[in-house]
């Protein structure tokens, strides 16, 4: 399998270098497979739903073929998924994918696993270890940092604003140990993001350490995101053939969006033949790309604070691939596009634990929102003529191919649920005036040893303390 470049479609390199890589220095571009093949027959009409690993190695299979043998890569798997993927049905026709049953309870757990896991193979035999630096606002920090905790010969810097993320957040990142560490910075992501930038650039740093930026553009965190979508479409499918009502609906998945790294993912899985009909793509007032569905032209703009803020980007950087693997108007006829602000995700945490009892996150909440009304008439209205107005939320003024089906209630959802609530917990609690639940695994964290080591925002400062410290 080779990989080419969203920018120079011309290139041909292998997994290995397109994940050592993460994206082309020289064009800016992004990493891409250059074929999708489609899984056999055989394996995506079995009777009985094969797990989450084993859809993960039939999927990863062909695309690291060559570089990395299927007995190591069975073994990534198993180390990368000690935990489950689930679907819970919430009412006849609409699922929620479970997303947070790793260690850090969010999505990104699924990926980073995968990445860390495949870079630590790539790295085994080199004689210097792989220095990774990333900035946070949340979310991320902690899914890196976990997935790389006793990789060996790869090591973690995490840099985040100290005091600008949640308490949850904060207590996750500052208590790691061993190979990982987190600088709390006195300063704002921003001032983040530019430090481990220039020390990127910077040419002492870079003759000393191999730097990586384990960045969540890296094609080894969007590949493994694909396999949950293929799983879950084909246990939705298989139990919709036990009910008539049903069994012959679309499915259709609500993917609640930020960078749109996991809507990629979801076009991935399809390609290789996941049986999902259409995307809802789903976001909060940073609506990008449901503006770009409807207006076809894409304008990028700066982004503003939500409730959701694992979804708060303005510029969100997999467009180019979604733009490099189907055309607009394939895009357009593929996916409906929603958005949602804060008052409208409060309303909806509260509306669906009052008819399902599920508790949702901001973000599944944002998900639930777009498919819920989506079904319930948004569709049906715009088919009808009646448009959304200019600044307006919900349903941007785009009908899929599906739009119809969804339009005549012909259609099953799957939801995604891409944090547990308890990391949300103060949002949770204004929608529904009770703390959601916290697992164990979360809970651990609140009791353990701040280890974090503070940083003054300046790079001198922080040049000096990698090469005192790494
Ligand atoms: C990162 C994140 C998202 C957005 O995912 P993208 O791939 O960036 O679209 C959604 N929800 C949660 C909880 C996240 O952490």
């Amino acid at each position: 399998m080779w990989y080419t470049d969203t920018r120079d479609s011309s290139l041909r390199i292998d997994f290995r270098q397109a994940v050592i890589q993460g994206m082309s220095e020289k064009t800016g571009g992004l990493y891409i497979p250059t074929e999708f093949p489609k899984l056999p027959d055989s394996f995506l009409n079995r009777p009985s739903v094969p797990t989450f690993r084993e859809t993960a190695f039939e999927m990863a299979k062909p695309y690291t073929e060559g570089t990395i043998p299927p007995s190591v890569l069975e073994e990534i798997i198993v180390d990368a998924y000690p935990f489950d993927v689930p679907v819970k049905p919430l009412d006849p026709n609409t699922y929620v994918l479970e997303l947070f049953h790793g260690p850090t309870c969010a999505f990104k757990d699924v990926g980073a696993r995968f990445m860390a896991r495949v870079m630590g193979y790539f790295n085994k035999d080199e004689d210097k270890a792989l220095r990774i630096l990333v900035a946070t606002s949340g979310d991320t920090g902690s899914a890196v940092g976990s997935a790389f905790h006793n990789i060996p010969g790869i090591d973690v810097t995490i840099l985040y604003p100290k005091g600008r993320i949640s308490h949850i957040q904060e207590k996750q990142l500052s208590t790691f140990t061993g190979n990982i560490r987190a600088l709390s910075v006195n300063g704002s992501f921003d001032d983040c993001q530019r430090l481990v930038k220039e020390a990127f650039t910077d040419s002492d740093l870079r003759g000393r350490f191999k730097l990586s930026s384990a960045n969540s553009i890296n094609i080894s965190r969007l590949l493994p995101q694909a396999f949950y979508y293929m799983r879950s479409s084909l246990l939705v499918k298989n139990r919709m053939n036990y009910d008539p009502r049903h069994s012959e609906d679309l499915i259709i998945v609500t993917v609640p969006s930020g960078n749109f790294g996991n809507l990629t993912s979801g076009c991935i899985a399809k390609k290789m033949g996941a049986p999902i009909d259409g995307f809802i793509a789903a976001t909060n007032t940073n609506c990008t790309i449901p503006l770009w569905l409807e207006s076809g032209k894409y304008q990028p703009k700066e982004s503003v604070a939500t409730l959701s803020n694992a979804m708060d980007v303005g510029s969100p950087s997999n467009q180019e691939r979604l733009a490099s693997i189907y055309s607009l108007e394939e895009i357009k006829n593929l996916m409906a596009g929603f958005w949602v602000n804060d008052a409208e995700t409060l309303e909806s945490i509260e509306n669906c634990s009052y008819k399902t009892g599920y508790t949702l996150d901001p973000h599944g909440a944002v998900s639930w929102r777009a498919w819920d009304e989506i079904r319930k008439g948004a569709m049906k209205n715009l088919l009808n003529g009646i448009k959304r107005q200019e600044g307006q939320t919900g349903l941007v003024n785009s009908v899929p191919a599906w739009g119809k089906k969804a339009g005549d209630g012909k259609c099953t959802g799957i939801i995604l649920e891409t944090a547990h609530p308890a990391k949300f917990g103060e949002t949770v609690e204004k929608a529904l005036g009770h703390d959601p639940v916290i697992p164990e695994r979360l809970e651990k964290v609140l009791h353990l040893p701040d280890k974090s080591i503070p940083m003054e925002k300046d790079f001198r400062s922080f040049k000096e303390w990698l090469m005192e410290n790494l």
